[in-house]
């Protein structure tokens, strides 16, 4: 059987952990918190720390410590789990469920990602090119939450 259906979160080695991640750098974009109803919206703008095409952190070991607001994530914060996008895979196999079918490990390519839509790749701007007062206009609705 395939680890990530035999094995909790917790009981994944480092490697195993560190392939369930897609390369969808959703993760990585600026979310939005209205005051007065709480809910958090997304934008396309995203973490000064992404390479873009790569869709990859470009200081992934020192990330928590460069940017506070990098989702921390582990086996045992499930709270953490809620702000990560619905496809994200470690909030799927928390949660019980199974990888989506584009994911790489069941397809054997890291491309299908960006293919279907699902990474940000060629749809987001640095945060350092918007100005705070402009974030609201980024807001966008591809991200399932
Ligand atoms: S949202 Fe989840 S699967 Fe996608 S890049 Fe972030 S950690 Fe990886
Ligand atoms: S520090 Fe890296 S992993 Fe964290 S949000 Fe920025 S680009 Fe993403």
């Amino acid at each position: 059987m395939s680890f990530w259906r035999a094995k909790t979160l917790a009981e994944m080695s480092d490697a195993e952990w560190e392939s369930l991640c897609d390369g969808c750098a959703q993760c990585c974009l600026i979310k939005l918190q209205d005051d007065e109803t709480a809910q958090v919206h997304y934008t396309a703008i995203v973490c000064d720390l992404l390479d873009q095409d790569a869709c990859r952190c470009t200081r992934y070991p020192q990330r928590h410590r460069l940017v506070p607001a990098c989702i921390e994530i582990s086996a045992d914060n499930a709270c953490q789990l809620d702000r990560l996008p619905a496809s994200c895979a470690y909030r799927l196999i928390a949660r019980g469920e199974d990888l989506p079918a584009w994911h790489h490990l069941l397809i054997g390519s890291g491309e299908e990602v960006h293919e279907v839509g699902v990474s940000v790749r060629g749809r987001v701007i640095a945060r350092q090119f918007v100005h705070t007062d402009d974030e609201q206009n980024y807001v966008v609705d591809w991200v399932e939450q």
